[in-house]
């Protein structure tokens, strides 16, 4: 068996058209969606995030500022930033590009975020709404797993989805998604005995474990689907997912590729909820978006 590859490039590309028709139309109505990302410090592949993210925002019509601090910033001053992103009207949604360095409370910079601009869908208000099941913001990379089991066209229902990794970006929202849509869920992590026992019955494995090749192809159940979320760099500085991708080639039905699956489709989930974000604000004003 060959796996079908789901080309997440190819599929952001296509999602991104719908979107910036939306940003057109918002923009036509004098509603300029605005998006904030902040990013604290030089990590060099936070930068090359927040630039891409930038720039895919530019391209669809949504105005993006960078708000780069230095990495000795305060938490007061962090979270006076934020304050004033959440008052300031013209911004429809904030990001703030994580890990943040290591003396900055990661959790209390993401509650000071205003639910209502939180198009990473972190704060815990955000995750208590996916959790009842009426998200207000899915999460940018779980919600594009999700986009992207939609394209084979299987029905979760009933499916046994395996996901491995259970962080608050990935694995938690991810797991909670495919319990939503009707599959049967089991979520690994570092104490699972026995990971192969698992995923092994997995109609549909999500990998999001950040250990290169950490799924192997014996891992894998024939016909699958496996979206591989790991971004790792060899010591020969290639970038490989967390699956052995040769492998789940021959064996699954479909693979999701590193680069150019998840990264891509992640980024064009930001700028769903952006627009969304702006969608509701121009609601708000009393904006009529089907005029
Ligand atoms: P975290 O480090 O927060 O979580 C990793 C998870 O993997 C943890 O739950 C951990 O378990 C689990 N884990 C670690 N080792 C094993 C193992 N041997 N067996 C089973 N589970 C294991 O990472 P993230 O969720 O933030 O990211 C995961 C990967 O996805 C990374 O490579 C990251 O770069 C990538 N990523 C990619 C994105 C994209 O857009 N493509 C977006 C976000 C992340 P435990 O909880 O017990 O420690």
């Amino acid at each position: 068996m060959t796996a079908q590859i789901i080309d997440g490039k190819q599929l952001a590309q296509k999602l991104r058209g719908d979107w910036k028709q939306r940003a057109d139309r918002l923009n036509a109505l004098g509603i300029a969606p605005g998006l904030a990302v902040v990013i604290v410090g030089d990590d060099p592949a936070s930068q090359v995030y927040v630039r891409n993210k930038i720039k895919a925002c530019r391209e669809i019509g949504i105005r993006s500022d960078e708000h780069a601090l230095a990495g000795d910033t305060t938490l007061d001053t962090l979270l006076a930033l934020i304050d004033r992103l959440n008052a300031d009207a013209t911004v429809h949604g904030i990001l703030v590009q994580l890990p943040l360095p290591a003396h900055l409370a990661q959790a209390a910079v993401i509650e000071r975020i205003a639910p209502e601009k939180d198009v990473d869908g972190l704060h815990v208000r955000n995750l208590g709404n996916l959790l009842a099941g009426h998200a207000h913001f899915v999460p940018c990379t779980p919600a594009g797993i999700m986009e992207m089991l939609k394209s084979t066209g299987l029905d979760l229902r009933g499916k046994e989805a395996v996901v491995v990794g259970r962080s608050n970006i990935v694995g938690k929202p991810a797991a909670l998604l495919l319990l939503q849509a009707g599959a049967t869920v089991t979520l690994c992590h570092s104490q699972t005995k026995d990971l192969a026992q698992h995923t092994r019955r997995a109609d549909v494995l999500v990998a999001a474990i950040g250990k290169p090749r950490a799924i192997s192809g014996e891992m894998i159940k024939a016909g699958a689907a496996v979206i591989d979320v790991g971004i790792n760099r060899t010591p020969e500085g290639k970038l490989v997912g967390d699956v052995d991708y040769g492998a789940a080639l021959q064996r699954a039905g479909w693979i999701t590729p590193v680069p150019g699956g998840v990264g891509p489709m992640t980024i064009a989930m930001l700028l769903c909820n952006a627009i969304v974000s702006a969608e509701r604000h121009a609601a708000e004003q009393g904006i009529s978006l089907n005029a």
